[in-house]
């Protein structure tokens, strides 16, 4: 059974003075059983987020605690890269790393090839990654939307040495979780609809069985401009497993809402793969 998984992405903001307090705010605000809570906040505050969400008050009734993530890592082991921060360097401090995110691909200028080097140095450390693929409007307009993510996909994860089974069933958690984050939704207020989302998932699983990795057991998340309103539209899409969450994560009553519908379709698989 795939897991529902919401994370939280912070992107540029907070500073370790106030990330503490509002990740144990949206902590205590989610405690919702069978969904996977990941906060991904600037590398700066990933020590003081963690010490945060240690302990049962950030628990779901579960025991599931609330998982932190980096944003990013660099693609070498280590050396001469100022101001770089290395896989090595997020043990203890990070469980999960987002990697590929579009603003990194544009600001950074992050190469499919980066990208792929990224996830190995991933995996080597035991983070577990989620991949950001999405086309720009211009791809979408032409009808080219899921051959630029057939790319970004084939760039990143041809020939990559992900560790099999690529659900964990010890941790029951993902080696490898996608995030289809369409360019033009992210941050504008514009989301995708709910079946384009679902419609490019299959497309994404398709390309994951061609490459030899199990599409079926991979979660895939829908990222652009969610919010409370809108994640009901996602999350009812059985091909979509959660959300990566940029400006509404930095509020903890959009959190306690998206998590809350979260946690709906996570009682409703559990309930089905109870009764067969
Ligand atoms: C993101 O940062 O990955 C993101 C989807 O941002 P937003 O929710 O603000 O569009």
């Amino acid at each position: 059974m795939r897991r529902v998984i919401v994370a939280a992405n912070w992107k540029m903001n907070t500073t370790p003075a106030d990330a503490g307090e509002l990740a144990r705010t949206i902590a205590g605000r989610t405690r919702v059983d069978g969904v996977v809570r990941i906060i991904c906040p600037p590398f700066v505050c990933l020590g003081p987020v963690g010490d945060a969400v240690a302990g049962d008050a950030s628990s779901a009734p579960d025991g599931s605690p609330v998982l932190v993530g980096a944003q990013n890592v660099h693609h070498a082991a280590a050396g001469a890269h100022t101001g770089e921060i290395s896989a090595s360097m997020l043990a203890g401090l990070a469980t999960w790393v987002i990697i590929g995110h579009s603003e990194r691909r544009r600001d950074a200028g992050e190469t499919d090839t980066q990208i792929a080097a990224k996830l190995v140095r991933a995996w080597s450390a035991g983070l577990r990654p989620i991949l950001c693929v999405g086309e720009v409007l211009a791809d979408r307009d032409a009808g080219r939307a899921d051959d630029v993510v057939e790319g970004q996909l084939r760039g990143a994860l041809a020939g990559a040495p992900i560790p099999t089974p690529v659900h964990d069933a010890g941790a029951d958690l993902p080696w490898l979780t996608i995030a289809y984050e369409p360019v033009w939704a992210i941050g504008t207020g514009r989301n995708a609809r709910g079946s384009d989302a679902a419609a490019m998932a299959a497309a994404i699983r398709r390309t994951l069985d061609d490459l030899g990795i199990e599409g079926a057991a991979v979660p895939i998340l829908y990222g652009g401009s969610v919010t409370s309103a809108n994640i009901d539209e996602f999350l009812a899409e059985p091909g979509l497993d959660g959300a990566l969450v940029g400006g509404a994560s930095l509020k903890a009553d959009e959190m306690a809402g998206i998590v809350a519908r979260a946690g709906t379709t996570a009682a409703a698989r559990a309930a089905h793969a109870t009764t067969g």
